[in-house]
């Protein structure tokens, strides 16, 4: 990301909620040079020159900018769902300034040269974009990519993600390989032998709708492998994508036993069950009617039971689970508009995030300072903290900050999304909690002129 720099920014009387720091209270931030310059009670406009732009963010909430660890961004080889550029785009309109691009592209993300592709891609989109390189050849579960070439070339860790990496021995070795080079190894887990063919959790719904089941356990088996595989080797497992109450349960047992492994959950893994599928946009008491079978729901792991959804929220508040992260999943028309077997798994999340983690926010499951941490520092310190200078508001640091206003409801409308996946069930429901603007190296690469203006006129 190396965008031309603006005048300066000065944000007056915004919720300043820096985790990093400690910090929460009313304060004014400068950006000048594409750095925090200062963070004071007041910093008054008239001692800067006149070419400063000033937000008044009285209302809004002003944090580190949110950084992603599970991103698909297509490219190269499936640009018609998602390229860098509108991935990009989508992130700055959700408020992430950092998003990190998953390797199952095509050619996959198995060697420095396909890094080196996506790094200039990348070079001048309104969000910072990183790298996670193959755990095998091609993603195909046989040998293990060079890891070393991959980590000079840049990547920040490595997944299959997609499918697991099944073979238990190649999982081993890249533990191992991952405690040398202080990366973690992020993986899908998911035991296809415990779920041929399924496309939604197994339940009541899925008896009632006809549909092939993926039972917990196929999430759960897998976890509980990676666990003793840490434990063996002391590499650096990550859980990409939990979603079930019993992996929850694991992953803090580990965690109180000292295995180093990391955890993250996704918004829609915090909000919506499998009653959804059935049409009513979660409500229960709907008959799975005309609207029942919505492809918009598929996703993998499957949206799973109000239980395994408590679990989640409360995982995420006790830190069991270390962040968010999205897995924004763009895909195109078609691959969404036929029956639920035949559809793709996926939903495209990075727009509405923000107001899907509120909700939990608002039940008070989790604190907002919380959950701030786990959009910022936690993700961040899953990837070892080569990205700490971006979750911070420290003078002398890069400037990347969101703005929001926790309370302001709207309405989701795709066709008002910059990423080209339109697939979300979400499309319709309103959401409590938005974002004004996004502050990337200083630059202002995305501002909703309407929640901005709620800061102007408070
Ligand atoms: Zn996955």
């Amino acid at each position: 990301m190396a965008l031309p720099q603006q005048r300066p920014i000065l944000i007056t009387g915004g919720r300043v909620i820096d985790p990093a720091n400690g910090r929460d209270g009313i304060f004014d931030v400068l950006i000048a040079d594409g750095e925090i310059k200062a963070v004071d009670q007041s910093i008054p406009a008239g001692s800067l020159d006149g070419a400063v732009r000033v937000i008044h963010a009285g209302g809004l909430v002003v944090c580190p900018g949110f950084i992603d660890i599970h991103t698909h961004l297509r490219e190269p080889g499936f640009e018609y769902k998602e390229t860098i550029a509108t991935g990009a785009a989508a992130a700055a309109r959700g408020g992430f300034t950092t998003i990190c691009a998953m390797p199952n592209t095509d050619p996959a993300i198995d060697n420095a040269a396909v890094v080196d592709y996506i790094a200039n891609r990348a070079a001048s989109v309104p969000a910072r974009v990183r790298v996670f390189g193959c755990v095998t050849k091609q993603r195909a579960g046989r040998e293990l990519a060079d890891m070393e070439e991959l980590i000079s070339a840049g990547v920040v860790a490595f997944s299959d993600d997609g499918d697991p990496v099944y073979d238990a021995g190649l999982m081993r070795l890249a533990l191992t390989y991952s405690r040398d080079l202080g990366v973690p190894i992020s993986n899908h887990c998911e035991d296809h032998e415990l779920c041929p063919g399924g496309v939604m959790a197994e339940g009541w719904v899925s008896s009632r709708l006809g549909l092939a089941g993926i039972p917990a356990v196929a999430e759960e088996a897998m976890v509980a492998r990676d666990i003793s595989l840490a434990e063996l080797t002391g590499g650096r497992l990550h859980v990409a994508h939990l979603s079930s109450a019993g992996s929850v349960a694991m992953v803090r047992q580990a965690k109180e036993r000292g295995i180093p492994v990391t955890a993250e959950v996704c918004p829609h893994h915090l909000l919506l069950t499998d009653a959804w599928a059935l049409g009513g946009k979660g409500d229960p008491n709907v008959a799975a009617g005309p609207l029942a079978y919505d492809t918009y729901t598929k996703v993998y792991p499957p949206l799973r039971t109000e239980t395994d959804v408590a679990a989640c929220v409360a995982g995420l508040a006790d830190g069991t689970i270390d962040c968010v992260a999205t897995d924004h999943a763009p895909h195109e028309r078609v691959s969404k508009e036929c029956t639920y077997h035949e559809a793709a798994f996926g939903i495209s999340v990075l727009e509405t995030a923000l107001g899907t983690l509120m909700s939990a926010v608002h039940n008070g499951d989790v604190s907002l300072p919380t959950m701030i941490e786990r959009l910022t520092t936690g993700p961040a310190r899953v990837l070892g903290n080569g990205l700490s200078q971006y979750t911070a508001l420290t003078p002398g640091t890069p400037a990347d900050l969101t703005l929001f206003d926790p309370d302001a409801a709207w309405t989701v409308d795709v066709n008002q999304f910059a990423s080209m996946g339109r697939n979300t069930p979400l499309d319709g429901v309103e959401l409590r909690g938005r974002v004004a603007a996004t502050i990337a190296g200083g630059r202002l690469v995305f501002e909703e002129p309407a929640v901005l203006n709620k800061g102007e006129t408070a």
